[in-house]
């Protein structure tokens, strides 16, 4: 008998195109994935059709708020079109913390060592795609900046980008494109968050003591 010959098994079609959906899932392998597809034909129509529904309802219900990124619900929203943390008058409007990713947020707020509002970029200065920087929310940002400078009264701009090849990158991009701006307007004060996030950890996943340390120890760009 000659040596067998390794087989791929294949799966039915409508498996394998889900599967490689939810492939592109972040963090997702395609072992994951077609466990995934398999888990959703075991589920059932009825769970399917949920799951369908749910997604299809992320991109139809959710917009961003104009002036930070953050996503909010089409309807129920009476903050004069802002999300709630940007309404809100009780939250410094003129210290801004520029995160990655909104999912950053939840964890800097549970430290309550940050009174201001945010702006999210939508991802980092990626060092392979040259178009990156278009893809994230940095003139927005400088406009906002500008425009509060106008007044004359400090600003504050906390770039908190995770301490990564590519956070970094993009922390000295903004560095370098809000600097005019620094020159023009003297009450513009840019810092970084302090170095207690060690390499690694990122703004996502870091304790909060640990990011709270990060946030009173920020410092401040020349
Ligand atoms: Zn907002």
């Amino acid at each position: 008998m000659p040596p067998s010959e390794p087989k791929t098994v294949m799966y039915p079609k409508a498996i394998l195109r889900l599967a490689e959906l939810f492939s592109k899932l972040p963090g997702i392998g395609p072992r994951q994935a077609t466990r995934m597809a398999f888990f959703v034909l075991r589920e059932g129509d009825n769970y399917g059709r949920t799951l369908a529904a749910a997604i299809q309802d992320v991109n139809k219900n959710i917009r961003s708020c104009p002036q930070c990124f953050r996503s909010m619900d089409v309807n129920g929203s009476s903050h004069n079109g802002l999300c709630e943390i940007c309404a809100d008058q009780r939250r410094d409007g003129r210290s801004i913390c520029v995160v990655e990713k909104e999912i950053d947020i939840p964890n800097i707020e549970k430290t309550g060592a940050f009174a201001g509002v945010y702006h999210v970029l939508g991802g980092t200065i990626s060092l392979l795609e040259k178009d990156s920087p278009e893809r994230l929310h940095l003139k927005d940002l400088y406009r906002r900046i500008e425009e509060l400078s106008a007044s004359g009264a400090p600003l504050e701009v906390i770039i908190a980008t995770n301490p990564t090849t590519e956070g970094d990158a993009t922390l000295l991009y903004l560095e370098r494109i809000l600097s005019p701006l620094k020159e023009r307007f003297s009450v513009i004060a840019i810092s970084r968050l302090g170095r207690g996030l060690s390499l690694g950890a990122e703004v996502e996943y870091a304790d909060e003591v640990t990011l709270e340390n990060a946030l009173k120890h920020r410092t401040q760009t020349s």
